[in-house]
């Protein structure tokens, strides 16, 4: 009767869930301020002010009916203009409102381009480390997830991915600023991996799409944050206001396609077609006005920023070997024992909340969410210490 790849999903909660449902027994036991959790990607810095202002001024201006009612199942029309020519402004690709759609975040823009591009027996290729929810969209699509370990400084490796991508390979699936390392891609790797994708496309006979997945795109320390599709015309960013905006709860973002995307029409009807056959039409009115007045703003990444310098500095003096991160909000640091899951054991003695890396498809590794209040991480720093003096010499 029921589904059992369904049930199978819904029956197993994700590493980080887990995690977090841990922490959140743990508090009642102990006291929420005697845990150290750092499981959960959950923007602990308030939306910007334009975002409380917005809202108010569309409470106060437009009639209820309005305001709550349905929008075009593709979003607002006015809404999908602001995004083009947002990204025509910023980024110089001359995106029409015709290929944007308003999503419920990037977990709904990944799944309905997925969707709309997967055929039977495709492939996707993603960088691994990476954000374990592709293998279950991409399964979910009817499609195969393909992994391409990045390099050892969690960069691009061009070989790699040249070895992944097969004549099945329908598109391959970038992240930067990256969950979990913090990467950002540089100008040098996306002209590279631009020439990579060309000259498969070419030798396959078939156009391989660069999807985008960009929750992260405004929340760096100073790096520059190239735009794929300024290099690759068939790409396809799939962005969301959760992260950038601290809006995780109210789920709103966009699929946005280049024009010169190979077939970028019958793209977009197909990305409507998934919309409408996953029910996800009609992304949330009110934030859809919202977003489209705060568009390239962001939160203040400078809480982040602190917060990152502060664990960096503790943790690599204490001995642990950090990946500076140069975007969103995770710091990935290397498990002192090779078994990271059995270092998360020991991390959880001190009531550390940290993620094992075998969850973003790699071993050895541990990620660190630190969007969280500073004063966790402060009192979270004798833990550390602790653990250091315990593991590092193990
Ligand atoms: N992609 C990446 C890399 C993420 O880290 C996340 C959320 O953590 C998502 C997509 C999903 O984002 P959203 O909450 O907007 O659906």
């Amino acid at each position: 009767m029921i589904n059992e790849n369904m049930q199978r999903l819904g029956s197993k909660r994700s590493v980080i869930r887990e995690l977090f449902e841990y922490g959140n027994a743990r508090a009642e036991a102990i006291g929420r301020e005697n845990v150290f959790d750092f499981s959960l990607g959950n923007p602990s810095v308030p939306a910007p002010d334009l975002v409380r202002e917005e809202i108010a001024r569309l409470l106060e201006e437009l009639p209820a009916q309005t305001l709550h009612g349905y929008t075009s199942a593709a979003g607002l029309p006015e809404v999908r203009a602001a995004v083009a020519e947002y990204i025509n402004a910023a980024f110089g690709v001359p995106v029409s409102a015709d290929t944007v759609y308003m999503t419920c975040g990037a977990a709904a823009s990944l799944t309905i381009l997925l969707h709309a591009l997967c055929e039977a027996g495709d492939e996707f290729v993603a960088i691994t480390p990476c954000f374990p929810e592709y293998k279950v969209f991409v399964e979910g699509a009817g499609g195969v997830l393909k992994e391409a370990r990045a390099d050892e400084a969690f960069h691009l490796d061009l070989a790699a991915l040249e070895a992944a991508i097969t004549s099945q390979t329908k598109a391959v699936i970038v992240n930067s600023p990256n969950n979990p390392t913090g990467v950002v891609y540089d100008e040098a790797e996306l002209t590279a991996l631009a020439t990579l994708l060309q000259n498969k496309s070419a030798e396959y006979g078939r156009p391989i799409v660069l999807i985008a997945d960009e929750p992260y795109r405004e929340l760096t320390y100073g790096a520059q944050v190239p735009y794929p599709m300024a290099y690759y015309a068939n790409t396809a960013v799939c962005y969301s206001f959760s992260k950038s905006l601290s809006l995780a709860g109210e789920r709103i973002g966009y699929i946005a396609i280049h024009p010169d995307c190979a077939q970028a029409k019958e793209l977009f009807a197909a990305v409507c077609g998934a919309g409408r056959s996953l029910g996800y039409v009609c992304a949330p009115a009110l934030f859809q006005r919202v977003c489209a007045k705060c568009l390239g703003q962001s939160s203040d990444v400078g809480a982040y920023k602190e917060n990152r310098d502060l664990l960096y500095r503790t943790l690599t003096e204490a001995g642990f070997e950090c990946v500076l991160p140069e975007g969103a909000f995770y710091l990935f640091m290397k498990s002192p024992i090779p078994d990271a899951v059995k270092f998360c054991e020991l991390a959880k003695k001190h009531e550390l909340l940290l993620v094992p890396s075998d969850t973003f498809g790699i071993e050895g590794y541990v990620r660190i969410s630190y969007c969280v209040e500073k004063d966790i991480i402060v009192r979270s720093l004798p833990a550390f210490r602790k653990l250091a003096g315990e593991t590092i010499l193990l």
